[in-house]
């Protein structure tokens, strides 16, 4: 019987190596390189940014679903809310504080917006950097698809 040859695998790397590949991957680091979402917060790629600031950015969607249709991001690369933890509550509260003010600015506060956040396949999620969709200026129907 013939074994499989060995291959590479995680497991085989030295301790001191995985540990900072993990907390690599866990600051964001690894990501930057490969993720569209760090790419713009870091204006590296083209984007209609609206607003910045420190910790977050808002720019529109490059296929709008509504005559508005923003995407606010955290510059941190967090992949989804599934990673969101105690550490992030300042920066979550934040995130949605700017929806708020991105929905005045953009005068659909009176009429009406629906804030969106899709976590992995089956909800949608398409770009593994998290993003709150704010969507207005037109009726939403209920229940979404
Ligand atoms: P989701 O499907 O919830 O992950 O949402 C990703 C959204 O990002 C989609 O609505 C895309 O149209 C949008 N999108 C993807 N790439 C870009 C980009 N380079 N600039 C602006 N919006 C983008
Ligand atoms: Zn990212």
């Amino acid at each position: 019987m013939r074994l499989p040859a060995p291959g590479w695998n995680f497991e085989m790397l030295p301790f001191a190596l995985k540990k900072l590949l993990f907390y690599a991957y866990k600051r964001g680091m690894m990501s930057m390189f490969g993720c569209a979402f760090c790419q713009i917060a870091a204006h590296k790629k083209p984007a209609d940014i609206l607003y910045e600031d420190e910790h977050c950015l808002v720019f529109r969607d490059i296929h709008p679903k509504a005559p508005v249709h923003l995407l606010v991001i955290p510059r941190k690369h967090l992949v989804s809310l599934n990673e969101g933890s105690e550490e992030d509550k300042a920066l979550l509260g934040h995130l949605l504080i700017v929806v708020g003010k991105m929905a005045k600015d953009q005068r659909i506060d009176g009429t009406g917006y629906r804030t969106i956040i899709n976590t992995n396949a089956e909800a949608g999620q398409t770009i593994f950097h998290l993003h709150i969709h704010l969507l207005g200026g037109r009726i939403l129907h209920w229940p979404p698809g």
